[in-house]
């Protein structure tokens, strides 16, 4: 037996894109549901993100989304590049007046997103794999679940880079995505640290790239890149000790410490963009349209920023009628998508060195990157365009009217 449920709009996946439509549609009093193919304990335990941008977290506060992520979260203003033993600091916070990262892990903004949604009397459907989705080109769009069936008006399709909604709108045909697979390969993993780390560490060692991101105090996510054709078994935990210690010990006085690893995974090195956000009922939102690598940390952000405008449109579209907003949201989004796609780009080949250059050729490379790196942390228009667009400022987005762009 198949269960209906008819709504205004179906939100395929609860991670930040699906849940922050959910919240804002909820508050906005329109009528929805989220399906999630995990258990809610499986999604608020996954640590992936953890720097909020400056405008996720006005756009967050507009909307009463933020409460706990304001007192419980830190702040991050600035970074540190280390190459050729030289370290120079990125202040972005006073280069750009002010503007800060929030330091908040995404999982815990999964977490209050979730108990947001059941307050409003609309917990997500967990534990509920979507299977397919069909009339997206017809009066009424039907989300397909295990014994379940959703019509609505629109779908969402917040379900990821692998989701139905990607492949659907990917069956479906239209403009044509794009899609890069970088030559680099890069471990990530979550690193007790015995003192909390402040900012981003860029590490440009001979030996290769270590990111160290803040996470909680006694946790930091640590990017090590790795040889091509490496998997996470070659990389015991001692080796990574070893090798962390090599490339960071020459130039970090106070460094912290590393205990345990976990989660230690290959990254994605590969980026993917949609070539339209839309097609008929159904809007991409988040990874499901553009997969980011994490370089620069945007993707949650992105995600957010999907999620405002798609919820300002599909409230235009209830309240008043006025279906501008939804039939510009691919155009707009996109046009922010590859500027911050860009910028990634550029952060990912400015730290990263490819493999098999000669001990000459790489001190070649790590020159020219330590003079590109003077020019970002020097005073100048280099350094204030770089800041604005590392801290998500707001000032060089089309994002929604509600991200101001104040400090
Ligand atoms: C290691 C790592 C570090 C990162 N660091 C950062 C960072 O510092 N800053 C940043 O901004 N971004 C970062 N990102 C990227 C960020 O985590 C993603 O861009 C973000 O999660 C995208 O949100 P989303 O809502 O689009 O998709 P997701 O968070 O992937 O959520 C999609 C949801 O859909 C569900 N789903 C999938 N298929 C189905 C189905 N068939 N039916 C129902 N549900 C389904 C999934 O279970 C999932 O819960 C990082 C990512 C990784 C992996």
């Amino acid at each position: 037996m198949t269960a209906h449920i008819r709504t205004q709009v179906g939100i395929v996946g609860a991670g930040p894109a699906g849940l922050v439509t959910a919240a804002v549609l909820a508050a906005a009093g329109i009528d929805h549901v989220v399906v999630e193919r995990r258990s809610r304990a499986h999604i608020e335990g996954r640590a992936r993100a953890g720097l909020l941008e400056h405008r996720t977290v006005e756009y967050l506060k507009s909307q009463g989304l933020a409460g706990r992520l304001l007192t419980e979260g830190r702040r991050a203003g600035w970074s540190d590049f280390q190459v050729l033993g030289e370290r120079m600091h990125l202040d972005y916070a006073e280069i750009t007046g002010g503007f800060r990262h929030w330091v908040y892990p995404q999982h815990l903004l999964i977490r209050d997103l979730c108990d947001e949604l059941t307050a409003s009397g609309r917990p997500p459907l967990f534990s509920t794999p979507v299977r397919e989705l069909t009339g997206l080109d017809e009066s009424t769009a039907r989300i397909r679940c295990e014994g379940l069936d959703i019509d609505c008006d629109y779908v969402i399709g917040g379900d990821g880079s692998q989701g139905v909604a990607h492949k659907a709108l990917a069956a479906a045909g239209g403009p044509v995505s794009a899609a890069l697979r970088y030559p680099y390969e890069t471990l990530t993993m979550l690193a007790e640290v015995d003192r909390p780390t402040e900012g981003v560490t860029y590490t440009l060692a001979e030996q290769g790239f270590v990111g160290m991101m803040p996470r909680t105090a006694t946790i930091s996510r640590v990017h090590l890149q790795i040889p091509h054709g490496d998997t996470p078994a070659d990389w015991s935990t001692d080796r990574i000790h070893a090798e962390l210690a090599a490339r960071l010990g020459e130039f970090t006085p106070g460094a912290p410490r590393f205990g345990a690893l976990t989660e230690k995974r290959m990254l994605l090195m590969r980026g993917h963009i949609v070539g339209s956000m839309r097609h008929g009922r159904l809007l991409l939102a988040g990874d499901a349209a553009h997969l980011l690598t994490p370089f620069g940390g945007k993707g949650a952000n992105l995600a957010v920023a999907d999620a405002a405008l798609v919820a300002e449109g599909l409230i235009r579209h209830y309240k008043d009628g006025d279906d501008h907003g939804l039939d510009t949201y691919s155009d707009r989004r996109l046009r922010e998508v590859w500027e911050v796609q860009e910028f990634s780009d550029r952060l990912l080949r400015l730290v990263l060195q490819p493999d098999g250059l000669t001990p000459a050729e790489r001190v070649f490379a790590l020159r020219m990157k330590r003079a590109t790196v003077q020019s970002l942390t020097r005073p100048g228009w280099q350094s204030t365009a770089f800041a604005h667009q590392y801290v998500g400022s707001g000032m060089h987005c089309d994002g929604p009217s509600q991200l101001p762009p104040q400090a």
